[in-house]
């Protein structure tokens, strides 16, 4: 047994990670790929690659910017060094569009819309929105600050700040996505507390599988949006006879690979292009 694999901890849905000390983590970027909530046996070539340099590129940017986040150092080109943190167990979300489950709890009347947006499907808001839901439960479930509070996670002075810090990363990551091309539609963000009690953006970020790309030039409103990364996949597997009949319950695990190999070089594709596009650097 190598010294990597004495130290492991556990795996999450993309990365293994591992202990490196008393103050650290090794995060190891898999190419595990997800679809419909579902994880597939097939991986991606290099996808824990992108998604461990897209992260990198955004903790640096988040740096020269004055956001504090876990990186340490990338060791290998899917393998950062991150300092070991107390996880805040919520996820941060980040909005610029009327989407997904944003859009579902609009339709049936759960929130309102900041002033001014045209409430139809993917419509852009007309300033961006924060918003915390759960992280270890079933299903994501939104949070209000009032409850944050009261279950002791974190005080108000802190939710200020996370909420501000995600604004600010926001503004960094629309300004990459725009010159891109792509829209980002929405995020999701982690934050962690480090022994001095300081807050600090964590797990990964300007990635695929925390953002929601669309490509600019394929945007209209009032319809469903493809996604950049994910599209190939999810119209693959619509179109797989029996899929959505037998389709296995959200945070399962499917047996055996069922992607073409023309399906996953797509795929992979997808995930280099969004690397150099968001980048501007050759992967
Ligand atoms: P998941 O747990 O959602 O399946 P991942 O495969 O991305 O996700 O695994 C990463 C895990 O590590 C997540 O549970 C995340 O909350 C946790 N994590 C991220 N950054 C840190 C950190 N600095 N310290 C401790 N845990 C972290």
């Amino acid at each position: 047994m190598n010294l990597l694999e004495k130290r492991f901890l556990r795996s999450g849905k993309v990365k293994d990670i591992y202990d490196a000390g008393h103050d650290k983590l090794l995060f190891v970027y898999t190419d595990r790929l997800s679809s419909h909530d579902v994880m597939l046996a097939d991986s991606v070539p290099q996808k824990g690659e992108v998604l461990c340099r897209l992260s990198a590129y955004c903790f640096a940017n988040c740096k020269d910017h004055g956001i504090e986040t876990h990186m340490v150092e990338v060791l290998d080109p899917n393998k950062m060094l991150v300092k070991k943190l107390f996880l805040i167990p919520i996820e941060v979300i980040g909005r610029n569009y009327l989407y997904g489950s944003y859009w579902k709890r609009y339709k049936h009347g759960e929130i309102q819309l900041p002033e001014g947006t045209n409430p139809v499907l993917a419509a852009r808001l007309t300033e961006p929105v924060v918003e915390f839901t759960t992280k270890f439960e079933a299903k994501d479930r939104p949070l209000t600050e009032q409850e944050i509070v009261s279950s002791g996670w974190l005080g108000t002075p802190e939710i200020s700040q996370i909420e501000k810090t995600t604004l600010e990363l926001n503004a960094l990551m629309l300004k990459d996505a725009e010159r891109a091309g792509f829209i980002l539609a929405d995020f999701k963000l982690e934050f962690g507390i480090d022994e001095e009690g300081k807050i600090i953006l964590a797990d990964e970020a300007e990635t695929p599988d925390t953002c929601r790309f669309w490509d600019a030039s394929k945007y209209q409103p009032n319809k469903v949006q493809e996604s950049f990364d994910k599209q190939i996949v999810r119209d693959y597997l619509e179109k797989v006879k029996g899929w959505d009949k037998n389709q296995p319950m959200p945070g399962t695990k499917l047996p055996k690979p069922i992607l073409p190999e023309e399906i996953i070089r797509r795929t992979r594709q997808r995930y280099v292009e969004a690397y150099e596009r968001l980048t501007r650097r050759r992967f």
